[in-house]
C-alpha cells in the first residue's frame, strides 16, 4: 500500500533522507523510530506530499506521489494524517470540524457528513462532545477528536507523528487504545512514537532511522533483540 524506494531529500544542504526505502502492506503497522532529527516527521511528511522529494520514488495506494501529475486531493483522501499539535480548528465545534473536509472535499451532503462525525466519533468515545469546542476538550480527547475528523475522510492509510507526545501518561493510554483498535480494525499505519512499549505490541514492522537511513528494520522484536549497537543504545538496552 505504502512503498518508499531509494528517497533522497534535503532541505539547502542539509541532507536529511539520504537513500530511505521500506515497505507497508495493507492492513500492516509500521513504527518509525530514531533520535531527534533522524528524519522521521519529513519522511512522513513526504508520504503525504507535505514535501517534496528529490529522488527516489514514492507510491501510496497506486498514487505515485512524486508524479508532477499527481492528483493531490485523491492522494490526501486515502491517507489521513495527525500531527501532535492537535490542529482542531478552534472556531468550529467537534462536529464542523469533522464535518467540513468530507463536505467540501468529497461533497457529501450535510446529514450524511452529520451521521458519519456520529460514527467515528463513537469510534474515538467521544459521542458525546458533537456540539463542544475544541478548547473544552481535554488534550487526549482533542487528539482523539483529531484522529475522527482523519477517519471521517474514510482514508485507506493512517500516518501518526508522535500524537501523545504532549499528552500526560494517563491522556496517552486513552488515545494509543484509538489506535490500537484502529490497528486491530485493520487499518494500515505508518506511526512515529517515543512509546516502545506500544511499539513492540502492535508494530508489524519496526524502521530505525539514523542519520537519514534505514538503519535497522525488522519485526516488534528487534526492539528487545537489537542487531545494531545504534538501536541498541537508542532503545536503552545498552549493547
Ligand atoms: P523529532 O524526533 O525531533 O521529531 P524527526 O526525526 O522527526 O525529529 P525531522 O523533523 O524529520 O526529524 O527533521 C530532520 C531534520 O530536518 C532536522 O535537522 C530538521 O531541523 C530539518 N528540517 C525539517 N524540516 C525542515 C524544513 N522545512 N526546513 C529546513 N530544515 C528542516
Ligand atoms: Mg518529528
Amino acid at each position: 500500500v505504502v512503498g518508499l524506494s531509494n528517497v533522497h531529500k534535503s532541505f539547502g544542504a542539509l541532507k536529511v533522507l539520504n537513500g530511505v526505502s521500506f515497505e507497508v502492506n495493507r492492513g500492516e503497522v509500521l513504527v518509525l523510530i530514531g533520535r531527534s532529527g533522524s528524519g522521521k516527521s519529513t519522511a512522513l511528511r513526504c508520504i503525504d506530499r507535505f514535501e517534496t522529494i528529490d529522488s527516489g520514488e514514492i507510491v501510496v495506494c497506486g498514487h505515485r506521489v512524486s508524479d508532477p501529475k499527481l492528483n493531490l486531493r485523491a492522494l490526501r483522501q486515502d491517507v489521513g494524517i495527525v500531527f501532535q499539535s492537535y490542529n482542531l480548528f478552534p472556531h468550529l465545534t467537534i462536529e464542523e470540524n469533522i464535518t467540513l473536509a468530507p463536505c467540501s472535499v468529497k461533497g457529501i451532503s450535510k446529514a450524511q457528513a452529520k451521521e458519519q462525525a456520529r460514527r467515528v466519533l463513537a469510534q474515538v468515545g467521544l459521542e458525546d462532545k458533537l456540539h463542544q469546542y475544541p478548547e473544552q476538550l481535554s488534550g487526549g480527547q482533542q487528539q482523539r477528536a483529531a484522529i475522527a475528523r482523519s477517519l471521517a475522510m474514510q482514508p485507506k492509510v493512517m500516518l501518526f507523528d508522535e500524537v501523545t507526545s504532549a499528552l500526560d501518561p494517563e491522556l496517552t493510554g486513552e488515545v494509543l487504545k484509538v489506535i490500537e483498535a484502529l490497528a486491530a480494525d485493520g487499518m494500515t499505519m505508518v506511526m512515529v512514537t517515543h512509546e516502545m512499549g506500544f511499539a513492540r505490541g502492535i508494530a508489524n514492522r519496526v524502521v530505525f532511522m539514523h542519520h537519514g537511513k534505514v538503519h535497522e528494520t525488522g519485526p516488534a522484536a528487534i526492539l528487545t533483540s537489537p542487531a545494531t549497537p545504534e538501536l541498541a543504545q537508542f532503545v536503552g538496552t545498552g549493547l
